[in-house]
């Protein structure tokens, strides 16, 4: 079993070595293998830099919005804070007892305004009793009225403060059970009152604070999606309700105009500015976008967006040419959403890499193939010319047999190995007869052609074991490996019968019958392989056949 493995490696071995250009390309299809492996993973590593540079970008612009979001979060926390303390410790200006005395004149009004110092706090805007009374979710309690009042108006004056009069896109209010309530920002007519009250108290931002929806009483967000009538942009509200010795007094509530939230992504990106910024909700409804355009999903994309997100807080992925990486925000009930496009991607840095990288693999495998074709080219060449000459140093290019030396090289081999397999081996010496005057009479031409032709009958006559040579002017050897003397002395007969037998055009409308002499020798006789001596023996006995006259065949010594 080993034996067998180790000739087929030596028989592989041998089959490449005999086909070079095999060698050579196998050589080049690793060198292309390896440098297209090693082309293939600079690129993932590329892609990978890439990928961590889009989230990179991501998070630091989510992260800026996000502290944006959280300080005004925070100042939405802190007015209830003060809301809750006002409560407690309501303060004791008479400013403020005077018009939670002017209330009681006026709740019974349709609407009322309570303006006092309009200059350093904001009006308090009410409904009637009777319009309190109709709603189920209002509730105007005596016994907690005039601290609410009072706390109100106290926290009207931190809301007045905190309002930039830049931003008007952003409002503030506080909508309280008791039918009234205070924004910055609002500028309605007196008669608008009772419709905008309405309006409030029938948003899901309030309705939704109420002790059954939000027992924990955090903050909430609501998208208020845009409508016919008003909103061309979808409205962001943040709101949390104010509670206090376990009564539900009302709503605190900040709007975020479109014009606000993308102002504030504006400031976020700073200078992260390349691709499409658009910040979702968490049902993934578009809220804004960093530039004009606010659809970049279609159905399908959004679906496999929606499913990723829902999988993960952060990431990204490939959709068609763009690259899509997602944040959801920590201070916002939504995600921020990147798109990177192929074309901004090529543009950047990692596109004019990428495109060395593509261009350097492209060059180096260009010349890897022509240089191949050129090395196999002058492989193969180089192999004829090897095959040519190994060829003319082993043959006689007149009879195209094996030549002197050859021969004597073969032969050696080819007793040697009978010797070991225990195998017969035998020699013939063959001698044409009178050549000198077949050249004398017919010319050196004809002498050749008869070599040839002699050469042709003998190779003719032999198993593929068999080797033949010419070993002198116009002496052939004949190689049998495994002959026997008589098997030997046969084919000697035959050959010698062969050509014999045939005439030969030597010249225009000449032929010649010719003869030739052979000498048999075999191992058999004295158990003797060495192929010199054999072949003296065969030599002395071909000496024989021409004394007794030529044109025979001497296979034995006279005794
Ligand atoms: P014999 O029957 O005794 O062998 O007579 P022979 O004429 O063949 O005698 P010998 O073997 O001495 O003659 C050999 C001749 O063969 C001498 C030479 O002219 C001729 N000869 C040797 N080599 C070549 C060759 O390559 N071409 C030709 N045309 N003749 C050759
Ligand atoms: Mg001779
Ligand atoms: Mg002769």
């Amino acid at each position: 079993m080993q034996r067998d493995t180790f000739v087929e490696k030596r028989s592989v071995l041998r089959r490449l070595r005999n086909r070079p250009e095999r060698i050579v390309n196998l050589c080049f299809l690793f060198v292309l293998i390896f440098s297209t492996l090693l082309t293939w993973r600079e690129a993932v590593l590329l892609e990978e830099a890439y990928i961590s540079s889009q989230k990179n970008d991501l998070e630091s612009v989510s992260s800026a919005l996000d502290s944006k979001l959280q300080f005004n979060i925070d100042q939405l926390l802190f007015y209830r804070h003060s809301m809750g303390e006002a409560l407690q410790t309501p303060l004791a200006f008479t400013v403020l007892r005077n018009e939670v005395t002017r209330f009681s004149e006026v709740r019974r009004l349709t609407w009322w305004q309570l303006a006092v110092e309009e200059k350093r706090t904001l009006p308090l805007k009410g409904v009637s009793d009777a319009f309190v009374a109709r709603t189920s979710l209002l509730s105007r309690d005596n016994a907690r009225l005039n601290n609410e009042l009072t706390a109100a108006l106290e926290v009207g004056y931190l809301l007045r403060l905190g309002a930039q009069p830049d931003l008007a896109q952003k409002r503030v209010m506080y909508v309280s059970r008791a039918g009234f309530y205070l924004a910055t920002n609002s500028q309605e007519r007196d008669y608008a009152i009772v419709s905008r009250y309405y309006h409030y108290v029938t948003r899901p931002w309030f309705t939704l604070q109420s002790e059954r929806n939000n027992r924990a009483g955090g903050l909430k967000w609501f998208i208020t999606p845009p409508s016919p009538e008003g909103l061309d942009e979808p409205l962001i509200t943040a709101s949390v309700p104010v509670w206090f010795d376990r009564y539900w007094y009302g709503v605190l509530a900040m709007d975020f105009s479109p014009l606000l939230m993308k102002k504030l992504l504006a400031e976020a990106l700073e200078d992260h500015a390349e691709g499409l910024y658009q910040l979702y909700d968490n049902r993934l409804h578009p809220l804004i976008s960093s530039a004009g355009q606010s659809a970049a999903f279609d159905k399908r994309e959004l679906a496999q967006l929606a499913h990723a997100i829902g999988n993960d807080t952060q990431g990204g992925l490939r959709m068609g040419g763009r690259y899509v990486s997602w944040q959801r925000l920590h201070h916002f009930d939504g995600v921020l959403v990147r798109v990177h496009t192929l074309q901004q991607g090529i543009r950047g840095d990692f596109g004019s890499i990428s495109i060395a990288l593509f261009l350097l693999w492209a060059l180096f495998t260009g010349m890897l193939l022509l240089s191949w074709v050129v090395i196999r080219r002058m492989v193969n060449n180089m192999y004829v010319l090897q095959h040519s000459l190994q060829w003319q140093a082993w043959h006689d290019p007149l009879t195209r047999l094996h030549n002197r030396g050859a021969l004597f090289e073969r032969a050696k081999a080819l007793s040697d190995e009978c010797l070991q397999q225990k195998r017969p081996f035998s020699v013939i010496q063959l001698d044409l007869d009178f050549f000198k005057s077949i050249n004398d009479r017919y010319g050196h031409q004809a002498g050749d052609r008869v070599l040839s032709h002699t050469a042709g009958l003998i190779a003719g006559s032999l198993r593929s074991s068999d080797v033949a040579g010419r070993v002198g002017g116009e002496e052939f050897c004949i190689l049998l490996p495994g002959a026997t003397a008589e098997q030997a002395a046969s084919v000697a007969e035959r050959i010698r019968a062969l050509i014999n037998s045939k005439e030969i055009l030597v010249k225009k409308s000449t032929t010649l019958r010719i003869s030739a002499s052979l000498g048999v020798s075999s191992s058999q006789e004295r158990g003797n392989f060495d192929f010199e001596q054999l072949q003296s023996i065969a030599d002395a006995r071909l000496y024989l056949a021409k004394q007794q006259g030529r044109n025979r065949v001497v296979a034995s010594s006279p005794s």
